[in-house]
């Protein structure tokens, strides 16, 4: 594994001497379904709105810090206050400024693993500890009692609705349980919450709790993940944190452009998302008769996401052959504690779906 050379080892804060390079580990290849990006091409009508207000937009001047116009857009379509809602630059932004205002030396955060790990990496940056309570080994449910015990004595709690990479959701009563049990902040982190059955956000929750931060993201169901836009919503007085330790230009004009077209066309992306929907089922049904030919370990997990995880034998050298022989890319998390022999793989389109499909009966010998 990639390593810091002795010189920035010795010229890095402390606390980061055992951090990495980056190592993007990426092959182009004919089928992405490793990032759980949306594979859908833009409705075409929101693809014509995006390149009209791209094109009228300046470029030579900074962006409105705070993307108003964005927030009113997404307080009118959730029935909050523009006040409650903080934009990013993508979600991944609002975790690290979440683990950088209210984390830090001597905080700890709880989170339930498997889970998405760049929360456990903005934790080890902002010096924050974690807490973990692992999901069940097997169904990777989470484990309420145990979970309702740490979060009275945490002081940031991450749960994901629907879990990356498991794909479940977390039950509305449970996340209020949870912000009642926690002294601190809770944050639902629903970058896929687009995808899931209607009734499982956790946003309605916001009128009766003052410490829930609920996460969204353009990327996943907007279709946006290039653009980098994401937002938290929240009580005004956290929201006034996030607005204070953010770098006041990270949202560019160019995204707040496109971010304010696809919002305002929220109802064109009905028709992919209940696709995306109906093609996770068919996916779950093929992988599902693939596992089963593969006893005992084969199980694909029911997930409410655009992705599935699927344990399969030689799940490793499988992604491999996908990747060099049928130029298909999907994620591999046998190395991830927990994650023995899983495949995490985006539900693509149809026939991003029957291609990979048939690549993996060929590849098991089915
Ligand atoms: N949360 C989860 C669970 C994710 O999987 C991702 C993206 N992979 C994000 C947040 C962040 O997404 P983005 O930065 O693209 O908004």
């Amino acid at each position: 594994m990639a390593e810091l050379s002795d010189r920035m080892k010795r010229l890095i804060q402390p606390h980061l001497a055992g951090i990495e390079p980056y190592d993007p580990n990426f092959t182009p290849t004919e089928v992405n379904l490793s990032a759980n990006e949306n594979t859908y091409e833009l409705p075409a009508g929101v693809r014509a709105a995006v390149d009209e207000a791209l094109a009228a937009t300046p470029l030579n001047r900074y962006p409105d810090p705070l993307s108003d116009e964005l927030r009113d857009e997404l307080a009118a379509w959730h029935g909050v206050s523009r006040e409650m809602i903080c934009v990013g630059n993508g979600g991944d932004e609002l975790l690290y400024n979440f683990l950088l205002a209210f984390g830090g030396a001597g905080r700890t955060l709880l989170t339930c693993p498997p889970d998405f790990s760049e929360y456990a990496f903005f934790a080890s940056l902002a010096q924050t500890s974690v807490e973990r309570i692992w999901r069940d080994e097997h169904t990777f449910e989470l484990k309420r009692d145990e979970l309702l015990a740490a979060a009275a004595r945490a002081d940031l709690v991450i749960l994901t609705s629907p879990n990356n990479p498991t794909g479940d959701v977390v039950p509305p009563a449970l996340a209020r349980a949870v912000c009642q049990a926690c002294p601190g902040l809770v944050m639902i982190d629903e970058a896929y919450g687009e995808f899931a059955d209607a009734g499982a956000s956790c946003a309605a929750l916001l009128e009766e709790c003052d410490n829930l931060v609920v996460l969204h993201t353009l990327s996943k169901a907007f279709g946006a993940a290039g653009i980098r836009c994401g937002y938290v919503m929240a009580a005004p007085d956290v929201i006034e944190v996030f607005g204070a330790v953010r770098q006041i230009y990270s949202v560019n004009v160019l995204t707040q452009a496109v971010a304010l077209a696809a919002v305002r066309a929220r109802d064109a992306f009905a028709p992919v998302i209940e696709q995306v929907r109906s093609e996770r089922a068919r996916l779950f049904a093929g992988l599902q008769e693939l596992a089963a030919a593969c006893t005992p370990e084969g199980t694909v997990w029911a997930g409410q996401g655009n992705f599935l995880l699927v344990r399969l034998p030689q799940a490793s050298r499988v992604r491999q052959r996908l990747r060099d022989e049928h130029s298909i890319l999907v994620r591999d998390f046998s190395y991830a504690p927990g994650l023995a022999d899983c495949l995490r793989i985006t539900v693509g389109t149809p026939e991003e779906n029957d291609r990979l499909l048939a690549a993996l009966r060929a590849e098991l010998g089915q």
